[in-house]
């Protein structure tokens, strides 16, 4: 149909490579849709930053690195092409919705699947900033080993931070799970889990002020008690915030963003078809505003979001034919 910088023609492109962007790949290439997905890192998303998924049917405990890359070899199987480029914006042209990389480069097709996700929200506490990678990481699998036999730090208390506090338990001497709050907003089994370790100890009621360092390196944190305002210092080694996300939803032209609703916390509105105020744009995964972050219903919706887009491509061809005729 259209062509690109590449010379290649595509009918969709998918812009982000987690596990939405991977099922909306594989329903796309697998439909015989010439597809491209454009990913800025490294295919797989926030599985990346995910030790282990024991949620996902079919795989009772699964490393979410291992699940990423299961999922693009199963994408490319089905011919979608993946390119490293970062998305700088996402516009209309005609029929043709146009996406620009930072690289210069501009991608054009009919339809285009939003399947950016996000990323891990901070603390923006001091010290968080200047001892990143120095102690402080948003990443559980990609750090934690470096912090063996020491007192770890977990801020939150949603499914990540609980999961990934027990996953830490490898490693840390220790781990203070440290929750704003007396409930949590995890699933009660991931609790458990938590707790049968014996090795967490949970710190309620209680935020991070300031993030410490020694020599360049996390030392200690300094807590307030919410309930009782009395402050404390906690002796640790690492400190893992896992408080939340924000979505990638900026990534649209201005006057396609005009058109385009998100919600309080900034994911993308759309109908149960998965499109978007603006014909030919869809989106899915932890980039739409939706009741629930699993895998699986990231994986769900993209299918429809994939099959949507092709009924949207071949109704536009049809209508191009029946024009021309
Ligand atoms: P989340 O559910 O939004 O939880 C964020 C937690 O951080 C909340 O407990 C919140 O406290 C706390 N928080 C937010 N801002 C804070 C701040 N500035 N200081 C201290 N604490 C703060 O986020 P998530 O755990 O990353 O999960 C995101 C989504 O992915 C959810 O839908 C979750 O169910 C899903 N997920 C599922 C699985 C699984 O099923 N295995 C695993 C990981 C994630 P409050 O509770 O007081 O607001």
């Amino acid at each position: 149909m259209d062509s690109n910088g590449t010379g290649d023609a595509y009918e969709i492109i998918i812009v982000g490579a987690g596990p939405a962007g991977q099922a909306a790949a594989l329903y796309a290439g697998r439909s015989r849709i010439p597809t491209l997905v454009l990913e800025r890192g490294i295919p797989g998303g926030q599985l990346w930053n995910t030790a282990e998924v024991e949620d996902y049917p079919g795989f009772e405990h699964i490393m979410g690195p291992d699940l990423a890359e299961r999922m693009q070899k199963h994408a490319e199987k089905f011919g979608a092409r993946f390119e490293t480029a970062e998305v700088e914006s996402i516009s209309v042209d005609g029929d043709d919705r146009v996406v620009t990389t930072a690289d210069g480069r501009e991608f054009r097709a009919p339809a285009v699947i939003v399947t950016a996700g996000g990323e891990a929200r901070k603390l923006g506490v001091p010290g968080e900033d200047e001892l990143a990678g120095k102690g402080v990481s948003y990443c559980a699998v990609c750090d934690g080993a470096f912090f063996e036999g020491a007192e770890i730090a977990v801020v939150g208390g949603g499914d990540s931070a609980v999961e990934e506090g027990t996953f830490l338990t490898r490693y840390g001497s220790r781990v203070h799970l440290i929750h704003r709050r007396d409930e949590y907003r995890a699933q009660p089994i991931i609790i458990e889990q938590m707790r049968a370790t014996g090795k967490v100890e949970e710190v309620l009621n209680t935020v991070v002020e300031e993030i410490h360092g020694t020599d360049g390196r996390v030392s200690h944190l300094t807590l307030r008690n919410v309930a009782t305002g009395e402050q404390s210092r906690l002796d640790v080694g690492a400190i893992f915030p896992f408080v939340g996300f924000t979505p990638h939803s900026d990534v649209f032209a201005p006057d396609v963003a005009q058109q385009i609703e998100l919600d309080e916390s900034g994911h993308i509105v759309t109908d149960q078809a998965m499109r978007t105020g603006v014909p030919g744009i869809f989106a899915a995964g932890d980039v739409r505003s939706q009741f629930v972050r699993q895998i699986t219903n990231a994986v769900g919706d993209a299918t429809t979001a994939a099959l949507a887009a092709n009924a949207y491509v071949e109704h536009l061809k049809h209508a191009r034919a029946k024009q021309a005729a």
